[in-house]
């Protein structure tokens, strides 16, 4: 796992120490100085990824606030990097001048450290945002090209689709996330073919947007009532065609991820962990090649939410989330497969590294400290791995991991246990 460094300007040396502590097992690197004077030669020793800013009372050297030498600084240095500010108390005008001064975050003690973890990820992961798929269907081939161009222009993935009858196929094949459709072709009307894409159970939810010439708005009811989501009038400016399809685009991603993740973790739900994985074995078949299949299962889980309440059972589900997301990066088969149990695939590895994968995230997350108000704990899990291809289908491979997870528990928990296939 790379380390993400992080600069860190406070003056209360316990209080970072303790920070760097929080921070270490999400994999982040905390140098520290004690005063924002300080930081500027800093940021060009370690181009640090976020600058954390501790904001007090006391002012710096020069008689500056922290807010103003953070201020300065930015005009010394030019390219700052992404600021949080991390305050002792609320007080709106010093957050009114984070803004300013273009803070990414703001934190008001006492904050929950996962929250922190958060905002650092979001800063310093690159956002992986693939372009929307957009399949536009017209049999005028000159128009098909125009828009074409101009979604593509805009960043997205275009499939122009000139033969409307092959719509399903295509449908299939491409995946869009939204269909512009044509209402006048001459071999179907764009709302026959709708009321086809619409049949589909896999094609309910598609976003159609319909272009047309018709400027009768009882014909475009009409159309809106079997499911189309807007009507564009042709002539159509392209900055208006890029903001009508990227809206619906992103909507319907954003519900397409509800129904497909889990809404405090936000890790893939167990379902649809259940499809990836079997997509994933498939994948590794054709390929020759192993996966490793793990089930965790937090210990003593019940007892955490009776000793600290059950608001504090979600903080440690969704550190253990970030933990997994953080360690795992070879894959994106994480998912919050019960209340307090996690699997994860890793495909193509060797038995030999998934258990040492596995068992460096089980001692990290040991090491987690977790925290109700004043008081301090710590949380371990149990794991049992099951290898592709010694177990060759989901319902084997599932099963397998499940029963060496019951052994490690069995065992005494805080343990790793493999599979060994007889
Ligand atoms: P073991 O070591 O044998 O796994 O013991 P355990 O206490 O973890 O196992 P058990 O299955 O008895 O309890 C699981 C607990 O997880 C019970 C349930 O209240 C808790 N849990 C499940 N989902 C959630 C959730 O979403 N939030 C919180 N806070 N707790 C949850
Ligand atoms: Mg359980
Ligand atoms: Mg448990």
């Amino acid at each position: 796992m790379a380390e993400r460094r992080i600069l860190l300007v406070d003056r209360n040396v316990a209080e970072s120490a303790d920070l760097t502590r929080q921070l270490a097992p999400f994999g982040y690197h905390v140098d520290k100085c004690l005063n924002v004077g300080e930081a500027g030669e800093r940021i060009s020793e370690t181009t640090p990824a976020v600058l954390l800013v501790r904001v007090d009372h006391d002012l710096e050297s020069d008689g500056n606030s922290t807010i103003e030498a953070v201020t300065s600084l930015a005009d010394e240095i030019g390219e700052m990097p992404p600021t949080v500010f991390l305050a002792d108390d609320f007080d709106l005008k010093t957050r009114l001048e984070s803004v300013r001064v273009g803070a990414k975050a703001f934190f008001v003690r006492p904050f929950s450290p996962i929250d922190l973890v958060d905002a650092l990820d979001i800063l310093t992961m690159p956002r992986e945002d693939e372009p929307f798929r957009v399949m536009i269907i017209d049999d005028d081939k000159r128009l098909l090209e125009l828009f074409s161009t101009v979604l593509m222009h805009a960043g997205m993935e275009v499939e122009a689709l000139n033969e409307p009858l092959r719509v399903l196929e295509a449908l299939s094949d491409f995946r869009p996330e939204l269909i512009l459709l044509d209402q006048y072709m001459p071999d179907v009307e764009g709302r026959e073919l709708a009321a086809v894409i619409r049949q589909e159970t896999a094609f309910l939810s598609i976003p159609i947007v319909f272009l047309s010439a018709e400027t009768n708005q009882d014909v475009q009811l009409e159309l809106m009532k079997i499911g189309a989501d807007e009507f564009l009038t042709k002539p159509i400016s392209p900055e208006r065609l890029v903001t009508a399809v990227s809206i619906r685009a992103e909507r319907f991603r954003h519900l397409r991820s509800q129904m497909l993740r889990d809404s405090l973790t936000g890790l893939l739900n167990h379902t649809t962990t259940k499809e990836h994985l079997n997509i994933e074995i498939s994948r590794m078949r054709r390929s020759d090649k192993n996966l490793a299949f793990v089930l965790i299962d937090l210990d003593h889980f019940k007892s955490v939410n009776d000793t600290y309440g059950h608001p504090i059972g979600d903080q440690v589900l969704k550190t253990m989330s970030n933990l997994l997301k953080q360690r795992i990066r070879m894959t994106d088969l994480i998912g919050r497969y019960g209340g307090e149990e996690f699997a994860i695939g890793l495909p193509d590895i060797s038995v030999e590294d998934a258990v040492t994968v596995i068992d460096k995230m089980r001692e990290a997350f040991a090491e987690v400290t977790h925290y109700a108000g004043e008081r301090e704990f710590n949380v371990t899990m149990s794991c049992g791995i099951a290898m592709f291809p010694d177990y060759d289908d989901v319902p084997a491979i599932t099963e397998a991991a499940d029963q060496a997870l019951y052994e490690a528990k069995h065992k005494g928990r805080n343990q790793i246990v493999l599979a060994a296939p007889s």
